[in-house]
């Protein structure tokens, strides 16, 4: 007999609140607007995308949606978002850190700029520790059992032919997982990470200069599984799934989202 939703199959977040950082546009609209359609109390999108951001939040609904102006490389602005979300809102319970960038193609080890790799790592590597550092502290001080998921890659795991420095900010985002999860663990609190391989977002066209449709075709060649594109909602649900109560026991987790490209 096919088994039949459950109302709470649609509301998995009832009542939580939560931050999105890079939630202007991407994977992390994606999951903001995922995240209010499982009922979230409130979804603050912290972005410097400014009208942009303020665009998703309103047609997702500003009684589920505010949007903030915050640069994750200023550890001022992420303590005050932090700070603002739970003064507006009386809690925080999920932290997305997700907001990132690809940086310049020619980032090979014989031609790395190293102010790139300075500004790529403020925001991939720095940028993440402290949205984890600020989420965590008032998880703590306010005794909530709360979820936090970064945005990894396949990056976090592989080498690449360049992007040397992409590579390394996120193999630094498997190594704070691991250690936050370890040690937040004693509070209840679960730290785990999403790692997708290539899908089009505007990261992915900006960067490689291609039609969505011909960078699809080349992302779904290097995977295994065929006849589908990996898109930014497919991210989106495992975000979900480590946000919620059904991965209440999953923490130092990195949930590849990848349609088996790694494995191959
Ligand atoms: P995107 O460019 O659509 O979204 C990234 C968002 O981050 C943008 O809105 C941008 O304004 C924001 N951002 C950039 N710098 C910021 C800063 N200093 N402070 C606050 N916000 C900032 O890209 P996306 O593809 O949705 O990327 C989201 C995350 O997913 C990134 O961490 C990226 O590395 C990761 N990722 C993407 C892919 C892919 O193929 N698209 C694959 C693996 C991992």
């Amino acid at each position: 007999m096919a088994e039949t939703a459950s109302p709470s199959d649609n509301n998995k977040l009832a009542g939580k609140v939560a931050i999105i950082t890079g939630g202007a546009s991407g994977i992390g609209e994606a999951t903001a607007r995922l995240f209010a359609e499982h009922g979230a109390l409130t979804v603050v999108i912290a972005d410097i995308q400014d009208e942009l951001g303020h665009q998703v939040a309103t047609s997702i609904g500003h009684h589920r949606c505010s949007y903030m102006h915050c640069d994750v490389t200023d550890e001022e602005q992420v303590k005050s978002l932090v700070e603002w979300t739970v003064k507006s809102f009386g809690r925080l319970d999920i932290m997305f850190s997700n907001a990132g960038i690809l940086g310049s193609s020619d980032q090979t080890i014989l031609n790395l700029d190293l102010s790139g790799y300075d500004r790529l790592f403020a925001i991939n590597a720095r940028g993440m520790a402290t949205c984890v550092k600020h989420a965590a502290r008032v998880m703590v001080e306010r005794r909530l059992r709360g979820s936090i998921v970064c945005t990894a890659s396949v990056a976090a795991s592989n080498g690449g032919r360049s992007r040397t420095d992409y590579h390394m900010s996120k193999h630094a985002v498997l190594g704070l997982v691991r250690s936050a999860s370890m040690q937040l663990g004693v509070h209840g609190i679960r730290v785990n990470c999403v790692s997708p391989y290539g899908l089009v977002t505007p990261l992915t066209l900006h960067a490689h200069k291609k039609g969505a449709e011909e960078l699809e075709n080349i992302y779904e060649t290097n995977m295994s599984l065929k006849g589908a594109a990996l898109t930014a909602k497919h991210v989106a649900d495992a975000v979900l799934f480590l946000a919620c109560n059904d991965s209440e026991m999953v923490t130092g987790h990195d949930l590849l989202v990848d349609g088996g490209y790694r494995i191959q």
